[in-house]
């Protein structure tokens, strides 16, 4: 290892050291970039396999360490040189943002180390065409919108000079169809308005999954992002499934929106929740002893939204009754979270999330195709309506426009043998059946 590489070591801090995992942080972006590129990633992974782990299997994380403390003398120094030059260069923060929406307080885990360490590294260096767009994606209430505002935040406290624009899907289709409203004007006239949209430095739209089919919108908004994209500035998208799974989207804006860096987030840990936990506990002077943080932890598993709803739930039923808080009071507080109105698991539900997961098209899960992928998803539809219903193996077969039970019956028991076998895509089948117990509420027939 040469000698500048001595150095890299020496900015890096252990902040974990457990049976599976070692976490190694840095202050700064570019030391991990170094890391990364240099290769030295793979000297740190061997000499802990080799001195601590005996040769086995461990996972080496490296992130950039939170600045909170740095940020703050920062922004503090910054106050007291104030001069009239940079207040003339002060963008206004977008309004929209919420200020707990911070990188300081998003809580990194395995799940969402990678979408986080992507969006830190678009906030330090907004506009490189490598990261343009940015797409985070995943499930409901996992952090997609925190990590908008985020990279919101933090590329205002860099450059405060920059135009920044957060905006959700919904609302800027909204603008666009205003624009259009009146009748008698040119339509590029009218639109001229709803175009200054291309003047910003940094555009941030959530949930962009709702463009999709909005033909006119999406031809609109692919000419947005190539006008952006050709100046350098920045795009981040969120939506809760990947550009290829949005259907009804246009080829080109998929293959832009998968052309940057793009990013999956997961429903955190438990240990990720505890910390999650933890963090609300300080933030709000809650109290709550570690079995009692392990126990809400592990009942609230659907997503963090919830999980904070289950901890306001906790507290305000503590501040009510007066009591501490223990294993029977989270338990009554959490009565009202478990009958949550979550959608029913219909065969319909099961069919749309087998599509999904396996990227198939929903007409070709329910043809006839012998195409292995297709018939494979298929049979762990059937497989899963089978398990999470309390449909007939004759009703199954008729929801998947099969002509009679035994396609079912062979579907049914061939993947059960994979599972027990413990075959190799078992793990997906087993993923997708937690995912739909999760966030549907089964026993429907
Ligand atoms: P999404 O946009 O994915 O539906 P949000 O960003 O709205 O989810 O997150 C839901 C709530 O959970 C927010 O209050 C957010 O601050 C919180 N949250 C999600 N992930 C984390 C995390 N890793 N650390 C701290 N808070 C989180
Ligand atoms: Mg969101």
């Amino acid at each position: 290892m040469a000698a500048k590489d001595v150095l890299i070591l020496q900015a890096l801090d252990i902040v974990e050291l457990s049976e599976h995992r070692v976490c190694i942080s840095a202050s700064d972006s570019s030391v991990i970039d170094t890391v990364n590129l240099k290769g030295i990633d793979v000297h740190i992974q061997k000499f802990f396999s080799n001195e601590l782990f005996n040769g086995n299997n461990f996972k080496l994380e490296l992130y950039v360490k939170e600045e909170e403390d740095e940020a703050d003398q920062i922004e503090d120094k910054s106050l007291t040189n104030i001069n009239i030059e940079s207040v003339k260069s002060v963008t206004p923060k977008p309004a929209n943002l919420k200020p707990d929406f911070t990188f300081s307080n998003f809580v990194k885990g395995n799940s969402n180390t990678y979408a986080f360490t992507a969006a830190y590294q678009v906030a330090k260096q907004p506009g490189i065409s490598l990261n343009n767009p940015l797409f985070i994606y995943g499930e409901v209430g996992l952090g997609k919108t925190h990590l908008l505002h985020a990279v919101a935040h933090e590329i205002h406290r860099l450059y405060p000079d920059k135009v920044i624009r957060y905006v959700s899907c919904e609302t800027l289709l909204n603008e666009y169809l205003e624009a259009l409203r009146n009748p008698n004007r040119d339509p590029q006239k009218q639109l001229s308005n709803f175009r200054l949209v291309r003047q910003v430095d940094v555009l941030l739209v959530d949930d962009i999954q709702f463009i999709a089919n909005k033909e006119a919108f999406q031809e609109e908004f692919y000419n947005t992002y190539n006008s952006l994209n050709d100046s350098q500035k920045q795009i981040v998208l969120a939506a809760d499934r990947t550009p290829q799974q949005i259907k009804g989207l246009q080829d080109r804006l998929t293959s832009r929106f998968k052309g940057g860096l793009l990013a999956d987030m997961h429903l955190p840990d438990l240990e990720t929740r505890m910390v999650i936990i933890e963090n609300l506990c300080r933030r709000h002077g809650v109290e709550m002893g570690r079995d009692c943080i392990e126990f809400l932890a592990s009942s609230v598993s659907r997503n963090v939204r919830e999980l904070q709803g289950a901890f306001t739930s906790v507290m305000t039923k503590s501040s009510i009754q007066n009591r501490l808080i223990d294993r029977y009071l989270i338990e009554d507080a959490l009565v009202d979270f478990t009958e949550l109105d979550r959608p029913a698991l219909t065969v319909d539900v099961i069919q749309e999330e087998v599509s999904r997961y396996y990227d198939i098209d929903l007409d070709d899960l329910l043809s006839d195709s012998r195409r292995s992928p297709i018939s494979h998803a298929r049979q762990v539809g059937m497989y899963l309506v089978r398990e999470l219903t309390n449909k007939t193996l004759k009703e199954i077969a008729e929801s998947f426009k099969r002509k009679d039970h035994v396609t079912a019956s062979h579907a049914c028991r061939k993947v059960d043998e994979m599972v027990k076998n413990k075959d190799t895509k078992s793990q997906y089948i087993l993923d997708l059946k937690r995912h739909l117990q999760r966030n549907f509420e089964s026993g429907s027939r």
